[in-house]
């Protein structure tokens, strides 16, 4: 039987990223999969533990291998706000319009425009085994939004090497370079080379 593994999302874009990846080799489950349909706290204020914080409440339920992932956004200028408030820098959980207004205001007077996506992933795999892996992606905030494809920041983030947003950009390109891709990379060859 194949070996289980929960990813701690009900995201299906996210989980058929994975799935492409691993999927021969191991049983990918959503929450819904494992009928987990609680509001699992993100109450860390570091992606790290925010992930970690995820992970063990499903392992701790569950009793499966899991992994969860948080992702924020750190602008070099806001000493890395919005990090991991990304998802509700102005107020609102997941208003993305409104998140990018907020955050082009307070960047507005600013010229140095670094920032990078950061991706952490926390896998359990027993009682005695915590691995975290990280993806980053460096670029710049532009001054007004571009391109129509992606979601939250994708707009107004311009990877290092290209003219274009991740917006502009599309799933293609971004999915080769993104941050989550970097990040689930690494996860996804620890697992082909831990799990038989
Ligand atoms: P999550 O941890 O993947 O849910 O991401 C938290 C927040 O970060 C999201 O609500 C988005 O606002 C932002 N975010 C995460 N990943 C991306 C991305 O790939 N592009 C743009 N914004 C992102």
């Amino acid at each position: 039987m194949k070996q289980q593994l929960v990813f701690a999302t009900n995201n299906t874009h996210k989980l058929s990223e994975i799935k492409n990846i691993i999927a021969g080799k191991i049983q990918l489950l959503s929450l819904s999969d494992i009928n987990c349909y609680d509001k699992i706290p993100e109450t860390a204020n570091t992606l790290e533990g925010n992930a970690i914080l995820k992970a063990k409440y499903v392992y701790n339920r569950y009793r499966l291998p899991c992994f969860a992932d948080d992702t924020g956004l750190e602008v070099e200028v806001l000493n890395g706000a919005p990090g991991v408030y990304s998802a509700r820098y102005a107020g609102y959980e997941n208003n993305s319009e409104a998140n990018i207004q907020k955050l082009l205001q307070e960047m507005n007077k600013k010229t140095n425009r670094n920032a990078q996506f950061r991706t952490v992933i926390a896998l359990i795999l027993n009682d005695d085994e915590l691995q975290l892996f990280e993806g980053v992606v460096t670029g710049k905030i532009i001054r007004t939004p571009m391109g129509n494809q992606g979601f939250g920041y994708d707009s107004i983030f311009q990877p290092d090497g290209y003219t274009q947003t991740f917006a502009q950009l599309g799933n293609n390109i971004k999915n080769q370079i993104s941050h989550r891709a970097k990040a689930v990379n690494m996860l996804c060859q620890f697992l082909l080379r831990n799990i038989q």
